[in-house]
């Protein structure tokens, strides 16, 4: 029988769909932005745990490689297949319960498919906070944010996915279930095999639940908009809010003028605070207060007024209503949008050791004009974990596509030296995937490289599990 409709025995015909014809590929074959195209043997939706593990066992018998698949909205092509129609795609779009909430625990079981805002809504009907939030909610899964170990705009105060996970339910490579999901918070028994799968791409096994921290929803929570004359000064504005704001600084986000005017350009400037300032910067920072609203706002109030008078921030707004919030919020996660309507563009996601981000900054930007005058570099990014999106388009006038078909990899590598002259990261948040893997011998040690082959060998040693991705092999 063929492998098509042995998988179809295992989740129902219904749910194995076969990939784009001559027209071009479906959507699940695509990345994000639409930059990168793959071919699929077939997409398989299984319904269960248990299915996701006849279906592993069937593939690692017949030598076929799976592609785990969320929301599919990473960007770095770990999520689509390569071009060889080959790989199945596994979507666990199907897998979507929340299993339980355990209130004394503060923890919710969910199932990897839920998409991450719908966790957010049965989590705030029981009257907690689910802290991780980035733009890609309503499309992004739970699983997938595990297995990216994703960050978003909340990482200051609550940590990335990895810090809000107590446990998992994993298929193997082999197709075994390993349940670890009981939200213990202390277990030393050995190593640590949940942290090994959070980030690690869908390369060594399928993540199909997880138990996931809640914390009490805040009294109050407030957001400030302000408009800043450097980018040093946003340090010195986000160590002043480190100290006055203390745990109740929830977000410190950093938007450079350039990406803020591609919002108002391709999508909406009803939103923009009307701020009379021609400042190079604005920050949002957010403020999640336990006492009260009144409390939050003195804060902050006293915070942006101090920050004023030693000349850090030119002008500020604070949100009066909770429109005004979602407002101010969707200027910042419309961004990476407005970005891919404004063309194609040299998309980097790092990381920096925060004191140093100024003087990267400055060095990046007058190498990347010395290299190719005329480019426009968009800065914006989650200022208070270090991480900066550092887009570089194309200059005014030019063909993106073909300008990026020249030189995007000589200006990534302008980039990406940059970021390793100052001690950072060259994926700070989005993993590696395919897009990133021939930068790694460049930049992490063969000390590092050889235990991550080891442990992809020990776990997976038929590269069957999204192989090309993070280590490579396939
Ligand atoms: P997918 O894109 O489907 O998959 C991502 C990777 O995880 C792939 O390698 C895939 O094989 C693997 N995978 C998926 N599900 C599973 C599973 N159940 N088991 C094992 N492996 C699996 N990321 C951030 O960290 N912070 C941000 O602020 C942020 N903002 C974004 C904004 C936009 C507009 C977009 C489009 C993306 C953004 N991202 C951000 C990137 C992306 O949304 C995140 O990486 C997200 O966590 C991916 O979730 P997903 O369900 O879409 O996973």
């Amino acid at each position: 029988m063929k492998l098509i409709d042995r998988l179809s025995e295992i989740v129902g015909v219904a749910h194995v769909v076969t990939g784009g014809g001559p027209e071009g590929p479906a959507p699940w074959e695509q990345d994000w932005r639409g930059r990168s195209k793959g071919r699929a043997l077939a997409m398989v939706r299984p319904g269960s745990t248990a299915e996701v593990a006849d279906v592993v066992k069937l593939c690692a018998a017949e030598k076929v490689s799976i592609v785990p698949q969320g929301g599919n909205t990473g960007l770095v092509d770990g999520s689509i297949p390569d071009t060889s129609g080959t790989q199945v795609v596994m979507n666990l779009g199907r897998l979507k319960a929340v299993r339980s909430i355990d209130r004394k625990n503060m923890t919710i079981t969910v199932e990897a498919g839920c998409i991450l805002q719908s966790l957010h809504e049965v989590v705030e009907d029981a009257g907690f906070l689910f802290p991780l939030s980035l733009a890609a909610k309503g499309s992004c899964t739970i699983g997938g944010n595990l297995a990216t170990n994703a960050g978003g705009t909340q990482v200051v105060r609550y940590g990335n996915a990895r810090s809000l996970c107590l446990g998992l339910e994993v298929v193997t490579a082999s197709g075994e279930i390993w349940s670890a999901l009981s939200g213990l918070r202390k277990d030393n028994t050995g190593y640590d095999l949940r942290d090994l799968f959070i980030g690690s791409e869908g390369t060594l096994g399928i993540i199909t639940a997880a138990t996931m921290q809640l914390y009490p929803r805040a009294a109050s929570q407030l957001t400030a908009w302000a408009a800043l004359p450097s980018i040093h000064a946003a340090l010195e504005l986000l160590e002043r809010a480190r100290r006055v704001l203390s745990a109740s600084l929830t977000g410190f986000e950093l938007m450079g003028r350039f990406p803020v005017s591609m919002v108002r350009q391709h999508l909406s400037d009803q939103r923009m605070p009307a701020l009379s300032t021609d400042d190079p910067y604005f920050v949002l920072i957010e403020c999640s207060d336990a006492e009260s609203e009144s409390h939050a706002r003195s804060l902050v109030e006293g915070l942006l007024s101090d920050a004023i008078e030693s000349g850090e921030v030119s002008d500020a707004v604070v949100a009066e209503s909770l429109s005004q919030v979602r407002d101010l919020w969707e200027v910042r996660e419309s961004i990476p949008l407005a970005a891919y309507k404004e063309g194609l563009m040299a998309a980097h996601d790092i990381s920096l050791p925060i004191a140093s981000i100024p003087q990267f900054v400055d060095v990046t930007e007058s190498r990347l004009l010395e290299a190719f005058p005329g480019v426009r570099i968009s800065n914006f990014g989650h200022l208070g974990d270090g991480n900066l999106h550092y887009n570089v388009h194309a200059p005014s006038g030019e063909s993106a596509a073909e300008f990026l078909r020249r030189y995007e990899e000589q200006i990534r590598q302008i980039v990406y030296d940059s970021v390793h002259q100052f001690a950072g990261s060259f994926s700070a948040e989005h993993g590696i995937g395919r897009l990133k893997l021939h930068w790694m011998d460049s930049y992490k040690s063969s000390v590092e490289l050889n235990m991550m082959r080891s442990i992809k060998k020990a776990l997976d040693p038929s590269s069957l599990m999204n192989p090309g991705c993070v280590v490579g092999g396939g």
